[in-house]
């Protein structure tokens, strides 16, 4: 049973802008797949939904003259993995979007609906964090860009108006370039499920490929929101790119999370496979950029 009150489907981003200003408490419909379990299981009854579903211009995505990655909020997962620059530049993201839900789930569902349900279990969500995307907003002054360090306010909250909508992800160049990364979900089942913990590391090494030239590490569901580890990637930092790096950062992680309790999983449990899935993802993406696997330079940065 689907009890909403109305539905509006949205012609332009700047209609949609509209119908959330002239309904408040209506709530964006993008892909679906979180809203409507919601509203099925009565914690949205009698809503008033504002469909983005058919706004194309918020869909794929495209590299901007400054060389940043644009993912449109409308992409849905399986784009995602399969776009070639995703491929290209930031694999790993691609890689996290293949651990979501199953084959429907990730043609219907869509990356701005997995960091605007504010959830820390979102799959892209670490991935996202460890790149420090920027999120684009779109509300009645237009656009504006926040990063996503100030997207997630709280567990379930992000820091979007209720008259604005996310138009797009932002993934600047300095950031990604030069990079290769590692996504680990761990969950109680190889499938559709939601993650237990999981973990998205990447890494960009000297030229002679011997240091390690910046780490970046982030969890989902180590804390209320997406959580980067910054004591972990000071530990790595400038250091050689060995196992006793490798572990000295790994351990270090428990300084930066805050894993709870939860049916799925005990704090000490998930603390335990926080150290575990640095070690491996950062490994891999040492691998991985010894390999230039998922790599790509800045024209003369020397990156
Ligand atoms: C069976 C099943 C399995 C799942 N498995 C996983 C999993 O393994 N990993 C995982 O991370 N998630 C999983 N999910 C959750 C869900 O599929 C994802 O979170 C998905 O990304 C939601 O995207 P959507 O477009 O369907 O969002 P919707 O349901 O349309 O919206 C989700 C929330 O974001 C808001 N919103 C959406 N888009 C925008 C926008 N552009 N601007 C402003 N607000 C917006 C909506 O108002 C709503 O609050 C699963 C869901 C189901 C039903």
């Amino acid at each position: 049973m689907y009890d909403i009150e109305a539905i509006y489907e949205a012609d332009s981003v700047s209609h949609a802008v509209e119908l959330l200003r002239s309904h408040p408490g209506a709530r964006v419909i993008a892909g679906g797949s979180d809203v409507l379990i919601q509203v099925r299981e009565g914690r949205l009854a009698g809503t008033v939904l504002v469909s983005i579903h058919c706004l194309d211009e918020l869909r794929g995505v495209c590299l901007a003259e400054d060389g940043a990655l644009c993912i449109g909020a409308l992409t849905s997962f399986s784009h995602v993995s399969a776009d070639p620059l995703i491929r290209r530049h930031i694999a790993v993201l691609g890689e996290a979007a293949d651990t979501v839900g199953g084959p429907q789930i990730r043609n219907i569902g869509t990356i701005g609906g997995n960091v605007c349900n504010g959830v820390t279990s979102a799959d892209t969500a670490s991935t996202l964090v460890a790149y420090e995307a920027v999120m684009e907003y779109t509300g009645p002054e237009g656009a504006h860009r926040v990063p996503i360090a100030k997207h997630y306010v709280a567990a379930g909250k992000t820091a979007l108006a209720s008259d604005e909508i996310l138009t797009a992800i932002i993934i600047p160049q300095e950031s990604y370039a030069g990079t290769a990364g590692h996504y680990i979900k761990y969950a109680m089942r190889e499938a559709l499920d939601i993650a237990t913990i999981g973990c998205s590391a990447n890494i960009r090494l000297s030229v002679d490929r011997t240091i390690i030239e910046r780490l970046r590490l982030a969890y989902g569901v180590a804390g209320p929101v997406p959580t980067r580890a910054f004591s972990a990637e000071a530990a790595a930092n400038g250091k050689v790119a060995d196992a006793d790096t490798v572990e000295k950062a790994a351990q270090a992680v428990l300084d930066d999370i805050k894993p709870r309790n939860s049916w799925r999983a005990s704090a000490a449990f998930r603390s335990h496979l926080a150290v575990e899935m640095a070690r491996r993802t950062i490994t891999e993406a040492i691998a991985r950029a010894r390999l230039g696997a998922g790599t790509t330079t800045i024209a003369g940065g020397g990156l």
